[in-house]
């Protein structure tokens, strides 16, 4: 059944990823009126699949990318600040060999090889410790702290390592709970008055009358409906492209690049929470990282992905690839066996000519177009680290089609729970602990970690544990699930335990399908 819309809304965004639903976030709290549409999850494409770093990217410098690498690093403490829960400091281990060569054609690497030949193929120390110092210097940093040197023989971060590994670096960044990130900006998207519409797939957008007439199809019922929108803004990360020639319909000379990135994770790899940044003799670089207290996180991989509708998957060849790359660190090698979990996601790149995906640029384009009419702006690229600046920029192209629009307003607005200094997370766990006497500490950390100061409501006026109503497994309850229903857009139970938590990772598929079957009787 086919019902229209009658109402115009100000802007309409395709893509309920980071960069979608960090827009409608800026420009609700704008005044504008906006409607957001996402065909499946919230988050269920790559924002779910990074490698969750709030990071400056240190191997951009290698590619002169200043802009990008500025931008982010100035970004990581502005975010950390207004998300203290689902963000926080990390330090980094960078090992260092004299011996080690690389296979590597970046922009340095030729400039090296053309005025120090003896030097081609090596990352020389005084070259990373370059890097380095730049990466401290360029984004003003406060709260993080900067470059130190380790001696590998005698410190506890050395013990994993092969000896052979006497020296390294270490810096800093910060870790993001990727997809909460988003449903975080959805929710506050929507507390400024943006309709969010999840499991809603836009099927065509035309120009009609000067605005847009946009037919969306609701993918559990399969109706479809229509709106109008002055302006339309297509997020589609690695469907941007698709958008804009089968649903818009538009000719364009901008393309996305589209490059398939994996991860793998195993049980816990070392006993302590820094990570590892580990340099391949094929020029790339690999992260190994603590995750979910358990567990140890390696990634990621390069690989072109040309077809956004063939779902991403960690290939064999990818496994094999991240688990002899990490074992030519490690004392003890990695096998596919110690496998437990593996992700992947497509990186919507903007296509700069570049040779290999490991190049293609990071850095964000907007484009605008507004021949037909209503304007359209298609995002291509970015990253996790650069959504905010990246609304920022799509509202200031926004406001030359609306007359007297505020300035920017997010940085140093908390997002949904984050109300609360940067470190805080600890007396917060205090606090709940004594409030709800039956939580453990993990359970209290869980809960902080995912809800901030919200946690509280969460758990609403229970006493004892029955009074959160049926236990799941791995401390996850109904009272916690309808929260996730009613406040954050979950529909199913990979919603929950793949995006809204982690909580896959603990529980059987006898207890996932008891998560499905309790909700598909409770949602709406
Ligand atoms: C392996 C990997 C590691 C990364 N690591 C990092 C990192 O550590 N730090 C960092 O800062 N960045 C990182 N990134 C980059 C970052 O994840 C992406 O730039 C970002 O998530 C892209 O967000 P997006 O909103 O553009 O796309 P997406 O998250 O893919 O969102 C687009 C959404 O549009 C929806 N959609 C598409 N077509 C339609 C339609 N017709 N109707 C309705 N909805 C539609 C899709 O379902 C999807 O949810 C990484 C990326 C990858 C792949």
């Amino acid at each position: 059944m086919e019902q229209a819309d009658t109402q115009l809304t100000d802007l309409f965004i395709i893509g309920g990823g980071i960069n979608g639903c960090g827009i409608a976030r800026d420009a609700a709290g704008r005044g504008l009126s906006v409607t957001l549409a996402e065909m499946n999850d919230l988050a269920s494409a790559t924002s779910s699949a990074s490698t969750k770093l709030f990071h400056g990217g240190l191997r951009y410098l290698e590619y002169f990318e200043f802009r990008l690498v500025r931008e982010a690093l100035i970004e990581r403490e502005t975010l950390l600040r207004a998300m203290p829960h689902i963000s926080w400091p990390m330090r980094f281990v960078l090992p260092y060999h004299p011996d080690m060569r690389f296979d590597s054609e970046t922009p340095t690497s030729r400039l090296l090889g053309t005025f120090m030949p003896w030097m081609k193929g090596r990352r020389p120390a005084w070259l990373i410790r370059l890097g380095l110092f730049m990466y401290d210097h360029l984004g003003g940093r406060k709260i993080l702290p900067g470059t130190t040197s380790l001696n590998l023989r005698t410190s506890p971060e050395g013990e994993p390592l092969q000896d052979r590994f006497e020296t390294a670096y270490e810096y800093s960044d910060c870790w993001i709970e990727d997809s909460r990130l988003v449903v975080l900006n959805a929710r506050d998207a929507e507390a400024r008055g943006a309709k969010i519409l999840v499991r809603t797939k836009v099927i065509s957008a035309e120009r009609e009358d000067g605005v847009w007439v946009i037919t969306l199809q609701n993918v559990e019922s399969q109706e479809t409906r229509q709106v109008k929108a002055r302006m339309l803004i297509n997020a589609g990360g690695p469907w941007v492209g698709d958008i804009i020639q089968t649903k818009i319909r538009m000719n364009s000379r901008e393309g996305v690049r589209l490059v398939r990135g994996s991860h793998i994770v195993t049980p816990r790899l070392y006993n302590h929470d820094k990570c590892y940044f580990f340099q391949g003799e094929d020029g790339r670089i690999i992260f190994a990282i603590p995750y979910e207290q358990d567990f140890t996180l390696i990634g990621t991989t390069d690989q072109d992905h040309p077809d956004p509708s063939v779902p991403p998957e960690c290939t064999d060849a990818e496994q094999e690839y991240l688990c002899a790359f990490a074992s030519k660190y490690f004392k003890t090698s990695v096998t596919r066996d110690e496998i437990v979990w593996t992700y992947s996601g497509v990186r919507p790149l903007y296509d700069d000519g570049a040779q290999s995906a490991t190049a293609a640029t990071r850095d964000y384009t907007l484009k605008t177009d507004e021949e037909g009419g209503a304007p359209v702006l298609n995002v291509f690229g970015g990253k996790i680290t650069t959504y905010r600046r990246l609304a920022e920029s799509a509202m200031e192209k926004v406001s030359q089609h609306f007359s007297d629009l505020p300035g920017p307003w997010t940085a140093g607005v908390a997002l949904p729970g984050g109300d609360f200094p940067v470190g805080g997370v600890d007396e917060l766990i205090r606090g709940l602990m004594t409030d709800y006497a039956f939580l453990t500490h993990d359970w209290a950390r869980r809960l902080v970690r995912a809800y901030g100061t919200e946690a509280r409501e969460v758990l609403g006026d229970a006493e004892q544990i029955s009074d959160l109503g049926v236990e799941f497994g791995a401390t996850l309850t109904e009272r916690e699930l309808k929260w996730l229903i009613d406040k954050e857009f979950a529909r199913c139970a990979q919603d929950v335990v793949w995006r809204r938590n982690k909580l896959g990772l603990r529980l059987s598929d006898e207890q996932v399908a008891k998560v499905e079957a309790w909700m598909q009787n409770h949602r709406h």
